[in-house]
C-alpha cells in the first residue's frame, strides 16, 4: 500500500502522489509540509511564485527525512525567464528551499507572447548538466509549445504539468505527450474546487461502492490513468484522505464511466493568455 514510483525519460523516478502547495499562505507552510510529510507525502509541488519555498524549505530541514527520499519540484516564473535571469531565478529557489538541488525544475508556463520558452529551456537544460536539477520540464504547455521544443533543442521534457481532470482531460496534448515519453502531472486533480467534480453521480456511486470518499475515487482514477498528481489540502485529515488511496482500484466500468464526464471544463486560464 505504498506510493508507486514512475521512472521519467531520463532515468530518474518519481512518486506517483505528492503534496502540491499552490494557494499554502508563506506563514502557514511549515506547518502545512510537516503535517504532509508526517501523513508519509515525500514528493512535495512548490514554485517560486507560491511564495512559500522557504516554508517548504524549513519543513524538508527540520523532518529529519533523508534527502534521498524526498522529491521536490520548484518552478520558473513567467518573467525570469530567458538565460541569466533564469539561473538567477533558480539559484534564488535553491537557497530559499535550503537545497543544493531539486528533483524537478518547471518552466511554469509558456508564455508565448513573450517567445522566451526555447531560450529557458536551453538554460534548464544547462541547470540540469550541473546537477542542480536532476529532472526538468514544463508546465501548462499545449502542443504547438512542445513541438518548437522537440525541434529547436534535443532535449525532451520529463513531464508537462497541465490542468487535468476527468471533466477536462485534454486529449490532444496527453496524446502528444505519450508518444515523446513525457510524462503528465495533472495539476488541479480535484477541480480546485470550481468544478463539481466530486458530486457527480459516478463518482459518488464508485466511492460508495468500494467505502472510499470522492475525492479518494478521483484520486484513484487519475493513478490508473497513469497521471502524477499531488491534490492540496491545509488540513491533515483530507491529507491523509488523499493519501489513503492505495487499497482499493476501480473497476474497468468505473474507470470508464468516470472518464466519460470529459466536458472540456477547464477551470484555469489557456496558456496562451498568462504572461
Ligand atoms: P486541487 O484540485 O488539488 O484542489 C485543491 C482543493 O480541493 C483544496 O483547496 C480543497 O478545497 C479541496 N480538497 C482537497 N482535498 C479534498 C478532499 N479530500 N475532499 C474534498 N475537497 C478536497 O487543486 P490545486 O491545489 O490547484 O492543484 C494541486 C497542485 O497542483 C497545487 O497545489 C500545485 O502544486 C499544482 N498546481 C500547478 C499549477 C500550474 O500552473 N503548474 C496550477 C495550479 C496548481
Amino acid at each position: 500500500n505504498s506510493v508507486p514510483t514512475l521512472t521519467l525519460n531520463d532515468g530518474h523516478t518519481i512518486p506517483q502522489l505528492g503534496f502540491g502547495v499552490f494557494k499554502v499562505e508563506p506563514t502557514e507552510t511549515t506547518r502545512i509540509v510537516t503535517d504532509a510529510l508526517e501523513v508519509g507525502y515525500r514528493h512535495i509541488d512548490t514554485a517560486a511564485v507560491y511564495g512559500n519555498e522557504e516554508g517548504v524549505g524549513q519543513a524538508l530541514a527540520s523532518s529529519g527525512i533523508d534527502r534521498s527520499e524526498l522529491f521536490v519540484t520548484t518552478k520558473l516564473w513567467n518573467d525570469k525567464q530567458g538565460t541569466q535571469s533564469a539561473l538567477d531565478a533558480f539559484d534564488e529557489s535553491l537557497e530559499k528551499l535550503g537545497l543544493d538541488y531539486v528533483d524537478l525544475y518547471l518552466i511554469h508556463w509558456p508564455a508565448p507572447a513573450n517567445d522566451k520558452f526555447v531560450e529557458s529551456w536551453k538554460t534548464l537544460a544547462e541547470i540540469r548538466k550541473s546537477g542542480r536539477a536532476r529532472s526538468i520540464g514544463v508546465s501548462n504547455f499545449l502542443v504547438p509549445h512542445l513541438e518548437r521544443l522537440l525541434t529547436e533543442t534535443d532535449v525532451v521534457p520529463a513531464v508537462n504539468q497541465i490542468e487535468l481532470h476527468p471533466a477536462y482531460q485534454q486529449a490532444e496534448v496527453t496524446a502528444f505527450a505519450r508518444e515523446h515519453g513525457i510524462h503528465i502531472e495533472a495539476w488541479g486533480p480535484l477541480g480546485q474546487g470550481k468544478y463539481p467534480l466530486l458530486e457527480e453521480g459516478v463518482v459518488t456511486a464508485a466511492a460508495e461502492a468500494h467505502g472510499k470518499t470522492p475525492a479518494q475515487v478521483i484520486i484513484r482514477w487519475h493513478l490508473q490513468t497513469g497521471n502524477i498528481v499531488f491534490p492540496k489540502s491545509n488540513r491533515r485529515e483530507r491529507m491523509a484522505e488523499n493519501f489513503d488511496v492505495f487499497d482499493f482500484e476501480l473497476s474497468h466500468t468505473e474507470f470508464a464511466t468516470i472518464s466519460a464526464l470529459e466536458r472540456g471544463g477547464r477551470v484555469s486560464a489557456h496558456p496562451n493568455e498568462v504572461n
